[in-house]
């Protein structure tokens, strides 16, 4: 399919109507059909071309600017061997698998999957470290839904939930403090876990939390690993679409300095698979016009300063540290630990946990598909001995997973 742009300094997609329906219209965007929304356009008919910008036609374009523009993009295409595009973001990922898009592009064009989905890239040593608390006597451990299979060394907390740990699910910090406060004989120690997007409601429950509360805490920081991804050089990758929750948190700025030091453009991407396809085709734009910016496409949620309240809140509970990621070394400042005066809510230091072995799944490749060197179907073990039902490894487990969402949209047989 040829991707179709305008003036590749204009940031929205042009489309033929092909037929009126009321307030909508049937387009071609070369060779796809979508329904767009033309309330904002008047006298417009089939054959018209027109620039389609989140879902609204907005501007009518003449023929002769729309075959240029084909004609520019063609070019291009025909003069790169590959563009690999890389995601950070579970639910880019789900957007893009089930919408299709990636049968849609031309076969030069790659979207990768990046360490976008948080329990994907949490360790199997944090995972042990889990199970090794849920065994202490008095303590409730408390997961999100998606932990709750992930392989450790030895078994899962499901599996220490069966052997009687006292492992429940939450589907919020708020539910764990508040279990802590409806349990005051009891240690509840909750399992962190997410990116800027979570760590800040973390954060505001232990500004008021009670003494037998505290926290595992996993909260990882996506501007870092992407830095990591770009110094390693291992997957060379042309362009990002960058997470649109992370961003809504900690707007556009923290990728600026990426831009800068590896001379690559970024889009902040919302989750609609016209957002995804847009940011897709700026990036192409960008790359075209040699131009390593960060452009927001999700501007009707991201701000440049991102959410200052919660950034705040994120600087006064942690401070930077240097973490490991699962399938990565330890990255620098990618991970985020609690401050001095709150350290009494650290599980780690409360309960002086160990974990001496650590046992990784075997043949399990989640680190190479979360540093995008292969896809979910290259890993020997995937929707064989790996399967939803039977997951060895964490991306098949979480609804966030490469695997996992490879297989729920059968994107691998596409
Ligand atoms: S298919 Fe299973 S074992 Fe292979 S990378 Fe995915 S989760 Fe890991």
């Amino acid at each position: 399919m040829p991707f179709w742009g305008g003036n590749l300094m204009c940031l929205a997609v042009p489309a033929r109507i092909i037929r009126l329906i009321g307030k909508n219209a049937v387009c071609d965007f070369g060779g796809v059909n979508r329904r767009v929304n033309i309330q904002l356009m008047e006298e417009i008919m089939p054959g018209d071309y027109v620039i389609v910008h989140a879902g609204y036609a907005i501007e009518k374009l003449s023929e002769e600017e729309a075959q240029q523009s084909i004609r520019m993009w063609n070019e291009l295409l025909k003069m790169v061997d590959e563009i690999k595009l890389m995601h950070v973001c579970g639910t880019h990922e789900e957007s893009i698998a089930r919408s299709g898009i990636r049968s849609l592009l031309p076969k030069n064009i790659k979207v990768i999957s990046g360490p976008g989905c948080p329990v994907c890239v949490t360790t199997t040593r944090e995972v042990d470290e889990a199970i090794a608390l849920g065994g202490l006597d008095d303590v409730i451990v408390t997961s999100f839904g998606d932990m709750m299979l992930v392989p450790g060394s030895e078994g899962s907390l499901m599996d220490a939930r069966a052997n009687n740990a006292d492992v429940r699910v939450v589907y919020s910090a708020s539910d764990a403090t508040e279990l802590a406060r409806n349990n005051p004989g009891k240690q509840v120690v909750h399992i962190a876990i997410g990116f800027e997007t979570t760590a800040p409601t973390t954060a505001c429950e232990l500004m008021d939390a009670p003494s037998n509360f505290s926290i595992l805490c996993t909260h990882r920081t996506i501007p870092e690993a992407m830095d990591y991804l770009l110094s390693s050089g291992d997957c060379a990758i042309d362009g990002f679409i960058d997470p649109g929750h992370v961003s809504a948190i900690i707007g556009t700025i923290p990728y600026k300095h990426l831009s800068d030091k590896y001379r690559i453009p970024q889009v902040v991407a919302g989750f609609e698979y016209l957002d995804v396809l847009l940011a897709i085709y700026m990036l192409l734009g960008l790359i075209a016009d040699e131009s390593p910016d960060v452009v927001n496409e999700y501007g009707r949620v991201v701000r440049e300063e991102g959410n200052t309240l919660a950034l705040d809140v994120i600087d006064k509970v942690y401070t930077k540290s240097s973490v490991k990621w699962r399938g990565f070394p330890v990255i620098p400042g990618s991970g985020l630990s609690l401050r001095e005066e709150y350290r009494e809510y650290d599980a780690r230091i409360k309960f002086d946990i160990t974990v001496d072995k650590v046992t990784e799944p075997a043949g399990c490749r989640c680190g190479d598909v979360l540093r995008g060197l292969i896809s979910p179907d290259e890993c020997p073990l995937f929707e064989t001995e790996c399967s939803p039902a039977n997951p060895v490894g964490p991306c098949m487990v979480s609804a966030e997973g490469a695997c996992s969402i490879a297989i729920k949209y059968g994107e691998h047989n596409a």
